[in-house]
Formats: structure tokens, C-alpha cells, sequence
């Protein structure tokens, strides 16, 4: 038995706070890890910055609702479906994924969640476990199951190293660089055939 999981956001879709940040012109809420590496820090900003423009969870949702998943990516995952039982493994919420999970047809997510007042505004968030993209692909080798697992970031490795193959999409050059034990792919059509040489079962395209 052989399951596929894919990391979300930079894979299948473009990254969520950077993209809303761009349709409602608040530029802070750009920053990410990247800036802020306190996760903890990071998010009581974003907080604060969505209830400084009084956005609720509706309002955010509408925004996103506007952007659109990766060209390619729900063929991608279509033609991923058919073949594996697939699973993504993400570090973002439920509530801010949800418009565009709706354009992937609902794939099953594991990630996050928001949590928002009667009135809609979101008074905090709630990370499901420490670690938790490993921690799946641990709990799935419990269950008996292979794993093929493919992300483009620092966040995606431990996943990768525990999976039974890792593959990189679309990563950063010094993502690539600092784990070259995993193949590195740009294209959906190069994603499939690392997939379909990663599986031990006869699959073709
Ligand atoms: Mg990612």
C-alpha cells in the first residue's frame, strides 16, 4: 500500500498570507518564518494586523477565495488520485485554505486551525502537534503504508526524510543545494515521473 503526501502551499497553491497580502494591499502581512522566525510572534502579528483592519474570517475568505491554485495543479492532483491514496501535509489552517481546496475538489488535508469569535474575527489559531508533516509520515508506517512524500521548503525535510522517497518540486536553490540526497523537480510533469519512479508498484503516465 502506497500513499502520496504533498506539502500545500508553493506545490499546489502559491503561498496563502503572501497572496492575501497582495489582494488587500496590507504589506506587513507579508512577512513570514523568513523574517519573523518565532512562529509563535509571527502569527500574534498577523492577528493583530487582520483586527487592526477589521477583517473577519468571512471577509479573508472572500479575499482568497479570488486567488487560484498553481497552473497545472489540479490535473496534477487528479492524475495523482488515480493512482495513490494522496494526502496533503500542511502548516496553514482549514479556514484559510478552504477556497482553494475547493478548487482542488477537496482533497484530505492535515493542517491547522483558526479560531474566530461569533462575530467572525480571529482571536487565535491551534497547531494540531509539534512536527506534524513527520509525524504523520511515523503514524502512516504504523498503519502499514509506503510513503512518497514531495514539498519545496525547510518545513517539508523532516517529512521527506522520513517518508520512504522525498522529492523536491519547485524548491529554492538552497533548499536544493543543502539536501541533495532528494531529486529536484520544476514541473508537474517531472513530479509524475519521479512518483511513478518512486513507486514500487508498475505505474505508468
Ligand atoms: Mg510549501
Amino acid at each position: 500500500m502506497e500513499l502520496a503526501c504533498l506539502d500545500l502551499e508553493g506545490v499546489l497553491i502559491p503561498e496563502i498570507w503572501i497572496g492575501f497580502a497582495e489582494k488587500t494591499g496590507i504589506d506587513e502581512l507579508r512577512a513570514t518564518t523568513r523574517d519573523i522566525p518565532d512562529y509563535d510572534v509571527l502569527m500574534k502579528q498577523r492577528l493583530g494586523l487582520l483586527a487592526q483592519h477589521q477583517l473577519g474570517l468571512p471577509d479573508i475568505q472572500e479575499v482568497i477565495a479570488t486567488m487560484a491554485p498553481l497552473e497545472g495543479a489540479h490535473d496534477f492532483v487528479k492524475w495523482l488520485k488515480e493512482r495513490f491514496q494522496v494526502i496533503i501535509l500542511s502548516d496553514t489552517f482549514y479556514e484559510f485554505s478552504q477556497p482553494l481546496m475547493r478548487q482542488l475538489d477537496f482533497p484530505t488535508l492535515f493542517c491547522h486551525r483558526l479560531i474566530a469569535d461569533e462575530s467572525g474575527a480571529i482571536v487565535d489559531y491551534k497547531l494540531r502537534q509539534a512536527d506534524p508533516k513527520r509525524q504523520c509520515v511515523k503514524a502512516f508506517h504504523g498503519l502499514n503504508f509506503r510513503v512518497i512524500a514531495a514539498g519545496d521548503s525547510y518545513n517539508d525535510t523532516t517529512m521527506l526524510s522520513e517518508a520512504d522517497a522525498g522529492i523536491l518540486f519547485k524548491a529554492p536553490d538552497n533548499v536544493i543545494e543543502e539536501f541533495p540526497q532528494f531529486p529536484a523537480v520544476h514541473s508537474y510533469e517531472d513530479l509524475k515521473a519521479e512518483f511513478l519512479k518512486a513507486s514500487e508498484r508498475q505505474l505508468s503516465l
